[in-house]
């Protein structure tokens, strides 16, 4: 999972240099509103909590299908098989992002 704001001025994603793994555990690392720096225009924005939005790591996914793709391989030199393990590492990577993200997006802090 990562978390991306977008700048204001360029309309590009700002990724978030953060591990918070919910909306609540940001809030507590960096207050209700911190400055986010663009890397594309380098402007310098104040942004809420609430403006950012987690998406899924494809990196991860992709680690995934690679394991799945290793797994496959494996099972089929030492045992002439391919189980659906090889289908169910990259499912499991890709759920667990999609329910990390979603967890991390349906919170919302109360604005004071
Ligand atoms: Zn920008």
């Amino acid at each position: 999972m990562k978390l991306v704001t977008r700048c204001k001025s360029c309309n590009k994603d700002i990724i978030i240099k953060s591990n918070a793994a919910t909306r609540p555990d940001l809030q507590m690392q960096k207050g209700d509103e911190f400055k986010v720096n663009c890397f594309n225009c380098g402007k310098i924005d104040k942004k809420h909590v609430n403006d950012i939005k987690a998406e899924a790591n494809n990196m991860i996914i992709l680690i995934g299908v690679a394991i799945g793709v290793i797994a496959s391989i494996t099972l089929w030199v030492l045992f002439g098989t391919i189980g659906t393990i090889g289908l169910a590492i990259p499912i499991l990577f890709w759920y667990q992002q999609m329910d990390a993200t979603k967890g991390f997006n349906s919170y919302m802090i109360k604005r004071k």
